[in-house]
C-alpha cells in the first residue's frame, strides 16, 4: 500500500516531538531534518520537499507552538494543514455541464490504466445515477476497443464505437451527438496512449479537444512510477491544459512521491485515486483525508461513505435482530463477512482505521483475503447442524471438517473459539439491552 514506509517515518518523528512539554528551535530542526528526509525517500520532487519543509519550519518556531503545553501536537496539525495543501487543500469534484452531455476525455501513457479508470469512472457515475457512454477512441492498441466494450458490458454501460478505420476526431465527434440523442449525461472518451509523449499523440488530443471542446480533461498518470508521472503530468498539462489527474495503482508499493507532487508541481489537482484492478476501485480524491491517512490517523469518513454506499441495510438490520436474540449462526457469520468485503480488500479497510499503521504487526494478523477464503471453506465443511449448534462439535467433526476444507484442526479449533466468543458477547449484550424480540430496536 502507498505511504505506508512515509507513515511509519513520520510517525516516529512525531512520536519523539509528542513526548516533549517543551520543544526548542533544535528539537523543531532536528525533527524537519527527519521530515525532509521521509519525504524525499517517499519519492516527493526535491523542490516540492524543499518548500514544504521551510513552511512546516516557520510555523513550528512561532509562538503558538513554542507556548503550547503540547507543541508536539500543534506541529502535527500543522504538518496534517500542510500536507492537505499540498495536495490541493480541498477535494477538485469534476465538472458538471450545465448542457448535457458533460465531456470528459481521458488522456495518458500506454498502460497507466486509462482504458480501465474509464470504466470505474462510468461505474461510480452511475452510482451517482448519472449515464455515462463510454467511447472507444482508441484506434491503435489493436485490444482497446474490445477492452472498453468487456468493460461496458460488465457495468451495463453503452459504448460507442465505430471500429478502427474511423478517425478518433470523427469518433469522438459522433459519440458526443450520439449521447445527445438518446439523454445520456456524460461522455468519457478513451482516447490512445502512447509509450512516450511523442509529436503525433498531442496532435491527435488537440484536435480532438478542439472538436469537441470537453468540460474535462483528465490525465491518468500510474503513481508506481513516482518521479515520472510529475514530469508525464507536467508535459501533458503544458499542451493540453488538463483539468485534473487522476493517480492509479496507489494500491501497488507505490511509495506515495506522486500523490504529494503533482499539483504542487503542476498545478492541476488530484480529482481520483484508483486503488486496485476491480471496477470499483477507483474513488474521488479527498486531500484532508489522505494527509489523515499518510499521518497515520485514519480515514474513518471514507469509510463511512464505503460502507453507506454498499452495505445492504435490510440484511445489516436483520442481522442486528438476529444478534440482539442471540440467533447468529456460522451462516449469519458468512454473511456478515460477505458484507464486509464489500468495502474493498481488508487491508485497505484496515489502512482508514486511525492508528492501524502503528499497529502494523497486523500483517502478522493475517487478515488478508486469503485468510478470510479459509474461513469461509471452513464454514461451507459444516454440515447444516454444526452451523447452527457449534457445541456438538467433537475432536472427529473438527478433523472432518478441517479436511474438508484443507486447513488444519487448529485452525478450526480457533474460528469456532472466536465464533462461540463472539456468541457470548452477543448474549451479554442482548441480556443488557433487555433481551429477546422485545428489546429495544429490535423489528
Ligand atoms: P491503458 O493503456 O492506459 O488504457 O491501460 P489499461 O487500462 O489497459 O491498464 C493497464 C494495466 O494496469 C491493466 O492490467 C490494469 O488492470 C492495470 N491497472 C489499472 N489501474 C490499476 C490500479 O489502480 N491498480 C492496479 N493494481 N492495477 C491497475
Amino acid at each position: 500500500m502507498a505511504f505506508e514506509g512515509l507513515t511509519g517515518r513520520l510517525q516516529n518523528v512525531f512520536s519523539k516531538l509528542r513526548g516533549k512539554g517543551k520543544v526548542s528551535e533544535d528539537d523543531v530542526n532536528e525533527a524537519m531534518r527527519e521530515v525532509r528526509l521521509a519525504l524525499l525517500e517517499a519519492d516527493v520532487n526535491f523542490k516540492v520537499v524543499k518548500d514544504f519543509v521551510s513552511k512546516v519550519k516557520e510555523k513550528s518556531v512561532g509562538k503558538e507552538v513554542m507556548d503550547s503545553f503540547t507543541p508536539g501536537m500543534v506541529i502535527i496539525d500543522i504538518v496534517n494543514k500542510e500536507l492537505t495543501d499540498l495536495m490541493g487543500g480541498s477535494q477538485a469534484k469534476l465538472a458538471k455541464s450545465n448542457k448535457p452531455p458533460t465531456v470528459i476525455m481521458m488522456v495518458g501513457l500506454q498502460g497507466a490504466g486509462k482504458t480501465t479508470t474509464s470504466g470505474k469512472l462510468a461505474k461510480l457515475l452511475q452510482k451517482g445515477n448519472s449515464r455515462p457512454l463510454l467511447v472507444a477512441a482508441d484506434i491503435y492498441r489493436p485490444a482497446a476497443i474490445k477492452q472498453l466494450q468487456v468493460l461496458g458490458e460488465q457495468i451495463k454501460a453503452p459504448v460507442f464505437s465505430l471500429g478502427d478505420q474511423t478517425s478518433p476526431v470523427e469518433i469522438a465527434k459522433q459519440a458526443v451527438q450520439h449521447a445527445k440523442d438518446n439523454s445520456l449525461d456524460y461522455v468519457i472518451i478513451d482516447t490512445a496512449g502512447r509509450l512516450h509523449i511523442d509529436e503525433e499523440l498531442m496532435e491527435e488530443l488537440k484536435q480532438i479537444h478542439s472538436s469537441v471542446n470537453p468540460d474535462e480533461v483528465l490525465l491518468v498518470v500510474d503513481a508506481m512510477t513516482g518521479q515520472d508521472a510529475v514530469n508525464v503530468a507536467d508535459s501533458f498539462n503544458k499542451q493540453l491544459e488538463l483539468t485534473g489527474v487522476v493517480l492509479t495503482k496507489l494500491d501497488g508499493d507505490s511509495r506515495g512521491g506522486a500523490a504529494l507532487s503533482v499539483k504542487a508541481v503542476t498545478g492541476c489537482p488530484i480529482k481520483f485515486a484508483a486503488l486496485g484492478e476491480k471496477i470499483d476501485a477507483l474513488e474521488p480524491f479527498h486531500p484532508e483525508r489522505m494527509a489523515s491517512r499518510i499521518l497515520g490517523m485514519g480515514d474513518m469518513l471514507s469509510l463511512i461513505e464505503k460502507a453507506q454506499a454498499n452495505i445492504d441495510t435490510d440484511k445489516a438490520k436483520e442481522m442486528e435482530r438476529k444478534m440482539r436474540n442471540a440467533e447468529f449462526t456460522f451462516d449469519d457469520f458468512l454473511e456478515q463477512m460477505d458484507q464486509v468485503k464489500k468495502l474493498g480488500p481488508i487491508d485497505q479497510i484496515l489502512d482508514m482505521l486511525p492508528g492501524m499503521n502503528k499497529a502494523k504487526g497486523m500483517k502478522d494478523l493475517k487478515v488478508d483475503d486469503k485468510q478470510m477464503g479459509r474461513v469461509e471453506a471452513i464454514v461451507h465443511s459444516m454440515t447444516k447442524t454444526e452451523k447452527r449448534q457449534p457445541e456438538i462439535m467433537n475432536h472427529n467433526r473438527r478433523k472432518r471438517i478441517a479436511a474438508g476444507s484443507g486447513t488444519s484442526v487448529a485452525e478450526v479449533n480457533r474460528l469456532i473459539k472466536q465464533f462461540d466468543e463472539m456468541r457470548k458477547m452477543m448474549k451479554q449484550f442482548s441480556g443488557m439491552m433487555g433481551g429477546g424480540a422485545g428489546g429495544k430496536g429490535a423489528k
